[in-house]
C-alpha cells in the first residue's frame, strides 16, 4: 500500500531522523564539539562550515572537514577516529545544559499519539549515539523511543537506516511494516535504496518543493499536516 496522508498511520514502526525532522538545535553545542575534536585530536583548525552537514553523518562531517582543510593528508583519520568521537561525545555531555533543542512543529503530538497506539518508535540518525540520545533527553522526547541506529560504527546513512530496519525486525518480527521520517534528500535516497517508504518533512533547511524533486512517498510541510488529515487523527 502506498504511503499517503490517510495510510501513514497504518505502519507498525516509525523511524525518525533527528536533526531537522524531530528537532532543531541552534545552541552550537554539537557544532562546537566537531571543532574541539578537529583541533585537539587532529591538530588542525578546520571548520565544518564549508562541508555538507545536512543529511551527512558525524563521521562523514569530520572526514569532509579534514579533507577540505588538508586534502593531501589522509593517513591518520581512521587511527585517531575513536578518540575524536569520544571527545565529541564527552564535550556534548559536558555542555548538555546549554543545549536548547526546539521540537519541530507537531512532533510532540505525533509521538504521543503513536506511542499511545503501541507503535514501535526508533531514531535513525547521523548523530553519534551519546549525542543523539542527549538531544532527545533535552527535548523531552527520549521516553518515546524504543531504540536507535546511530553513526558510531556506520558512516553511510543507508547503513544506518538498514540497521534501523534490522533492529525493528528483531524487536517485532520479520513482517513488521516500517516507514521513515526525514528532512533531506540524503534521507530520501537512503530509504529508496532500501525499498522502504519515507515521509519527507520540510522542517529542516529544505522546502517541500526541493524534497519533492527526490520523489519521497509523501512530503509535508510538517507532521502537523499528518495529524490534521481527516483519517489521520
Ligand atoms: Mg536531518
Amino acid at each position: 500500500m502506498p504511503c499517503t496522508l490517510c495510510s501513514w498511520r497504518t505502519y507498525d514502526a516509525h523511524l525518525f531522523d533527528i536533526d531537522g525532522t524531530l528537532l532543531n538545535t541552534r545552541d552550537g553545542v554539537h557544532y562546537n564539539s566537531f571543532h574541539k575534536a578537529l583541533r585537539e585530536v587532529y591538530g588542525c583548525e578546520a571548520r565544518i562550515d564549508n562541508v555538507p552537514v545536512h543529511g551527512n553523518t558525524d563521521i562523514g562531517i569530520l572526514r569532509a572537514a579534514l579533507e577540505h582543510h588538508r586534502p593531501s593528508e589522509k593517513g591518520d583519520f581512521e587511527a585517531k577516529l575513536p578518540r575524536a568521537l569520544d571527545m565529541m561525545c564527552a564535550e556534548v555531555e559536558r555542555n548538555a545544559g546549554q543545549m536548547k533543542p526546539a521540537l519541530c512543529c507537531g512532533i510532540a503530538a505525533l509521538l504521543e499519539s503513536l506511542h499511545g497506539e503501541g507503535k514501535l518508535l526508533g531514531v535513525v540518525t547521523g548523530n553519534l549515539e551519546r549525542i543523539g540520545w542527549r538531544k532527545l533527553e533535552r527535548a523531552g522526547i527520549r521516553q518515546y523511543f524504543d531504540f536507535g541506529s546511530f553513526s558510531d560504527r556506520q558512516e553511510k546513512r543507508e547503513d544506518i537506516f538498514r540497521s534501523g530496519i534490522e533492529i525493528a525486525r528483531q524487536l517485532r518480527g520479520p513482517d513488521i511494516r516500517i516507514c521513515f521520517f526525514g528532512d533531506t534528500p540524503a534521507d530520501i535516497r537512503a530509504a529508496a535504496q532500501l525499498g522502504v517508504p519515507l515521509i519527507a518533512v520540510a522542517t529542516g533547511i529544505y522546502t517541500c518543493e526541493q524534497l519533492g524533486e527526490h520523489a519521497p512517498e509523501l512530503c509535508v510541510t510538517s507532521v502537523e499536516k499528518l495529524l490534521g488529515s481527516p483519517e489521520g487523527v
